[in-house]
């Protein structure tokens, strides 16, 4: 469900994303494209501009070009002789009118004097037949009027557009005179010199000629854009010069914005490729980086989560049980013997069993169950239930059950147990680590209370806990006040029932609180190290103690931890040394643990202490794996048959066949056997058939300090010499 929101939450940000960015690319795409639009309407608005003023000053020099040729011809001393000459019509025609055929210069020459009697009128080199009031439109007279009298005395000129018969010329009206200005005729005798040129025919020269593409005339009347107006000197327009904008703006605006849309969608697709590109890329590191998560949450051997992944199912699985108002049940399991099978039948043999255990836990666990491998031989179960503590014993009981049955791995048939803790969290209102503490200290307790079982948790562990700090505190102090003690035990001989030799116990009164049993703090000991400085405490207290018994055998139990350092032998042979006793007479009782953890170094370490001449006993035999073949290996001088498998022979029929099987086994190995924890007379009977030669137990004389057991020595050792008298007398 979160899993499911978290991904459409992402893939709404991400096309929140996506889309942002397409935005952010039109608008900056479309600020840029207005900024361009701006700068070319601006463009295009000079342009206009120019083409305006190049436009307005063509048509003025189109006009001054007329008048400046007129005052060339007007003001010139031949036509002032020729024109006042009656007879100089030929002249005029032949300087004036013929000059109108295809000049550039001017295409109409009228000569009209002063009461506008046309004299001469040319038009094109031909002589004018329209009369000059229909050719010319009225506008003409003002012009007339202004060279007739104009504001300038000395230049008796004007010029202006005029509409004609054949179209708009530019027309000048000039006095026909000297040079210098002069004339020598009265006013109403004087005449002038009319030179129009017709602009219609000449737009195309000066659209060449000004590089105005396009333009033309059109009439006052049109709308356009672009235009310079001619007007006539009574302020009519008499049409319009345009010309079609240009636009370069528009053009360098297309061009531009082409390029900048193609640029822009380039950059948004390059834009949109990078981003898919990422997405894609991040969606494999993703989907890597969930294979490595899946991965470091996987124990490899089992293929089960591993303690990582354990923490992580446990955290989901207690939200899930605060949402549901529901418990989260924690099944803590501690396989009982698995190193033992590891060490005696090799890795391959362990990781097999562990498989094996693993797929019955598949099939054993309720549907949706956690499992999970937290350590070698460590498991751990978790599901969520109302009221899940029944249903978590009932489940660790069928696991016990399952337990019952031995294992087959490849032609080996292998037992081992488990031990398992279990604990809850209410309404998920218990943290992960706090639950798995809790199932581990519950699992604890199950190992504590002799293995196979499961413990529910409750606080009283926590304050057996805090005890264990406690008592381990109070050892050390103990030890290094050397207030422990040490007592005695007889072992008798089978046939004579005399003291063949004494067992060496350790014993611990806490000031405040009496007497602590050595199956509770040996434990603590071999734990915290301690274990070392104790052991050697017992050896000198034992080798102190009997020194003067005679040739006694002195047990002494030692610790697989005291093994495992490679002074052990030599810090022995000292004690030894400094009690003045024969190394063979002491015997070192070894359990099997450390033997087949480390059956290498277990070896060395028991051939130098035979190398002294030290004895070694395998102590608790038939209470754990043992399998007295492999065992032979140490050469072990001696057996001690554990007394939970002596409790029952008496009783029991079974008890009595597997005493009778491993005794022979022993016989047969050549090795002799003490039995202990004998308390009745009928075991004592049985275990001297099945040929025990030495037995202990509360029968022959409870653990007693050294005076106590000084006083049985010599009492026996007078009941002797009683009897050996009798005998003699
Ligand atoms: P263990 O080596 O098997 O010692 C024999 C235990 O059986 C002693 O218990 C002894 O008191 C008890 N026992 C003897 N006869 C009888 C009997 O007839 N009936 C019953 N029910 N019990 C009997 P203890 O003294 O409590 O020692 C317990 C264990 O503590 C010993 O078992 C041994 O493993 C360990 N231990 C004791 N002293 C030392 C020591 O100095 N060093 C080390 N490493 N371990 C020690
Ligand atoms: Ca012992
Ligand atoms: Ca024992």
């Amino acid at each position: 469900m979160r899993a499911g929101v978290n991904r459409f939450s992402r893939r709404t940000a991400i096309l929140s994303l996506l889309l942002s960015v397409v935005i952010i690319v039109m608008v900056a795409g479309g600020t840029v494209l207005s900024a361009i639009g701006q700068v070319s309407n601006h463009a295009n608005r000079l342009d206009d501009e120019r083409s305006r003023q190049t436009t307005d000053g063509a048509l003025k020099t189109f006009v001054a070009q007329l008048g400046a040729n007129l005052n060339d011809y007007a003001a010139w001393d031949d036509a002032t002789a020729n024109a006042y000459d009656p007879n100089g019509l030929a002249w005029m025609i032949s300087n004036f009118g013929d000059m109108t055929v295809n000049s550039a210069l001017f295409d109409v020459a009228v000569v009209i004097d002063a009461k506008r009697n046309v004299l001469m009128a040319y038009q094109d080199g031909k002589p004018q037949t329209v009369p000059m009031d229909q050719f010319f439109a009225p506008s003409i007279w003002i012009l007339f009027d202004s060279a007739l009298s104009p504001i300038d005395p000395a230049v008796p000129e004007a010029k202006a557009f005029i509409r004609t018969k054949s179209g708009i010329a530019a027309v000048g009206i000039a006095l026909i005179r000297n040079k210098s200005g002069t004339l020598d005729q009265p006013s109403d005798k004087r005449l002038f010199l009319i030179f129009a040129r017709h602009l219609d025919n000449k737009v195309q020269n000066l659209a060449d000629t000004y590089v105005i593409d396009g333009l033309h005339l059109t009439t006052a009347s049109s709308e356009v854009d672009n235009f310079v107006p001619v007007w006539d000197p009574s302020g009519t327009v008499l049409a319009k010069l345009t010309w079609p904008s240009r636009a370069p703006g528009d053009i360098s605006y297309s061009q531009v914005s082409t390029k900048l849309i193609a640029a822009m969608s380039l950059f948004g697709f390059l834009l949109v490729a990078v981003f898919t590109i990422g997405l894609i890329e991040a969606k494999r590191l993703r989907s890597d980086e969930e294979a490595a998560r899946q991965l470091s949450v996987t124990d490899r051997l089992s293929g089960l989560l591993n303690r990582a992944g354990l923490f992580r199912a446990l955290d989901d699985l207690i939200d899930e049980a605060r949402l549901a108002k529901s418990d989260v049940a924690l099944l803590y399991l501690d396989l009982d013997g698995f190193k033992e099978v590891n060490d005696a039948y090799g890795h391959g043999c362990g990781d097999d069993l562990i498989r094996s255990v693993s797929a019955g836990f598949r099939c054993l666990i309720p549907p949706g169950a956690t499992l999970a491998r937290v350590g070698g031989d460590e498991f751990a179960i978790a599901f969520v239930m109302k009221n899940c503590d029944p249903a978590a014993l009932k489940l660790a009981d069928v696991i016990l059950a399952f337990f019952d049955e031995p294992f087959q791995i490849g032609e080996r048939i292998v037992t081992v147990g488990t031990s398992i803790g279990v604990a809850s969290s209410q309404i998920g209102t218990i943290n992960s680590e706090e639950l798995v503490r809790r199932a581990d200290i519950a699992m604890y307790k199950a190992k504590e209370m002799g293995r196979g079982r499961a413990f529910l948790y409750d606080g009283s562990m926590d304050s057996d806990r805090e005890m264990i700090l406690a008592l381990e505190a109070e050892l050390r102090v103990a030890i290094d006040r050397r207030q422990l003690t040490v007592v005695f035990q007889p072992l008798v001989s089978a046939a004579t029932l005399r003291v063949t030799s004494v067992e060496t116990l350790v014993r611990w009164s806490r000031p405040a609180r009496g007497p602590v049993s050595p199956d509770v703090f040996i434990p603590v000991a071999e734990k915290t190290g301690l274990i070392e400085p104790l052991g050697i405490f017992v050896l000198e207290q034992a080798c102190e103690k009997a020194k003067h018994w005679g040739d006694i055998v002195i047990a002494v139990n030692i610790s697989p931890v005291q093994l495992r350092n490679p002074t052990f032998a030599t810090q022995v042979a000292r004690i030894l040394d400094e009690a003045g006793i024969e190394p063979s007479r002491l015997t070192l009782e070894l359990t099997e643990g450390y033997l087949i953890q480390n059956p290498q170094r277990a070896s060395q370490s028991i051939d130098r202490l035979k190398a002294l001449g030290v004895k070694i006993a395998l102590d608790d035999f038939g209470s754990g794996f043992s399998s007295i073949g492999y065992l032979r290996q140490f050469g072990f001088d001696r057996l001690k048959i554990d007394r939970s498998m002596v409790a029952e022979i008496d009783t029991s029929d079974e008890a009595r066949s597997i005493l009778q099987a491993t005794t022979a086994l022993a016989r047969s190995l050549g090795l002799p056997v003490t039995a202990e924890g004998v308390e009745r007379e009928e075991q004592a009977m049985i275990l001297r058939l099945c040929g025990c030669d030495e037995l202990q137990g509360y029968l022959y004389g409870k653990p007693v300090p050294a005076e106590a057991l000084a006083d049985i020595l010599v009492n026996e050792a007078r009941f002797a010499t009683g009897m050996m008298l009798r005998q003699t007398a």
